[in-house]
């Protein structure tokens, strides 16, 4: 996956509370274009495994949790200097602190439920992408 690409995931809150569409929408409208997507839901040990980097933290038990309750939409989005220009897209993890307009400020519930994830490196955004996705589902 080349650099100006980054990996998102709507959440469960997301796809639950209706939210697909207008959060894809916001997507575009910032000039992101889908590369990849896909509809499915996380076992336990796909949680674990691809929030790995965070097993020791607090919140991580929960967080797994929480990212199997539900449906998610994984995506690949292409954009110049994508990964850092979806996280100003997105804003911040914890929605109480997310600038207005942000995709979590409208759409998160709570820093757990917070409506999507994005990759916070181009090193990460490529095994992330490569979680889900084989290199010939890329367009
Ligand atoms: N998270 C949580 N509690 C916290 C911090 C994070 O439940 O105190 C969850 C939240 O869903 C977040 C995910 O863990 O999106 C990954 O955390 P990270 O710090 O990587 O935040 P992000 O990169 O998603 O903004
Ligand atoms: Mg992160």
């Amino acid at each position: 996956m080349a650099t100006n690409r980054t990996f998102t995931m709507l959440k469960p809150d997301a796809t639950g509370a209706g939210n697909t569409g207008k959060i894809i929408d916001r997507m575009i409208e910032a000039g992101f274009s889908i590369k990849a997507m896909k509809w499915t839901q996380l076992s336990k040990a796909h949680a674990e495994a691809f929030y790995a980097v965070h097993s020791e933290r607090p919140f991580y038990g929960e967080l797994v949790e929480y990212m199997t309750s539900g449906p998610i939409v994984a995506m690949i989005l292409e954009k110049d200097d994508a990964v850092a220009s979806f996280r100003d897209l997105i804003g911040a993890t914890n929605p109480a602190e997310a600038a207005p307009g942000t995709i979590r400020a409208d759409f998160a519930e709570s820093i757990s439920a917070n409506a999507v994830h994005g990759s916070d490196s181009d090193e990460n955004a490529q095994i992330e992408g490569r979680f889900y996705f084989s290199e010939c589902e890329e367009a």
